[in-house]
């Protein structure tokens, strides 16, 4: 029996990545870097400080330094916000009602220190994540997908690995949830195959928020 959900952000409650993912591109093209834009829905939940320098040591064949890596970030951020508002993703206000309704917990599980989503959270799913229910970038040293948000998430949600399930977009979120020995839900609202999800060991595959939603009331009868 679950009680608890680490649930990550982008990609998962809103339809942000196509946005990151050209926000990327867009800073990489204004220092001469050529990249592909799809490519950067694979190194989601990266911290942005990793994606920097993946691809300085691939394009340049160097790290980045940490004040090249926080300032390139900190523009590929100002992009993104400059882009408008994101949608929520559809579905994932009936997903958390669902759970709210059944008095399943949520912690919030992002990679993302990006402010103009975390201060619409409130807004946009009221009561949904309550304080001290949140884990970003700002707390954690090893973005996805290192296990630590996710064993930070079940650490302040106060349960064992058992007693909780993940709710994730991105391969390396999948990577990240199981090595913190959780039971992963893959949702796949982007351009990455399915196969790239049963690869990293997700266990159940849901191919929209919609259909994740729909499942869900069944689905916690038996997790
Ligand atoms: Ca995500």
């Amino acid at each position: 029996m679950k009680r608890y959900a680490l649930i990550d952000m982008d990609g998962v409650l809103y339809d942000s990545m196509p946005f990151h993912a050209l926000a990327w591109q867009r800073m990489m093209a204004e220092q001469g870097i050529d990249t592909d834009r799809d490519e950067f829905f694979l190194y989601e939940g990266m911290t942005g400080k990793a994606t920097v320098d993946l691809i300085f040591q691939r394009e340049l064949g160097r790290h980045a330094t940490d004040e090249e890596a926080l300032r390139l970030y900190r523009r590929k951020a100002d992009i993104f916000v400059e882009m408008g508002e994101k949608r929520k993703m559809p579905g994932a206000g009936r997903m958390l009602s669902v759970l709210m309704e059944r008095g399943i917990g949520r912690v919030l599980v992002t990679g993302s220190a990006q402010h103009s989503l975390l201060d619409r959270l409130d807004m946009d799913y009221p009561g949904a994540f309550p304080a001290g229910k949140r884990v970003t970038a700002l707390d954690v040293t090893h973005g996805k997908p290192d296990p630590e948000p996710y064993l930070k998430g079940l650490e302040k949600a106060g349960v064992k690995s058992d007693e909780a399930f993940v709710i994730e977009n991105a391969p390396l979120g999948v990577r990240a949830g199981k090595a913190a020995g959780l039971f992963t839900i893959a949702v796949t609202t982007g351009p990455i195959p399915r196969e790239a999800f049963e690869r990293e060991g997700a266990d159940l595959i849901f191919p929209s928020m919609d259909a994740f939603a729909d499942a869900l009331p069944e689905l916690l009868e038996r997790i």
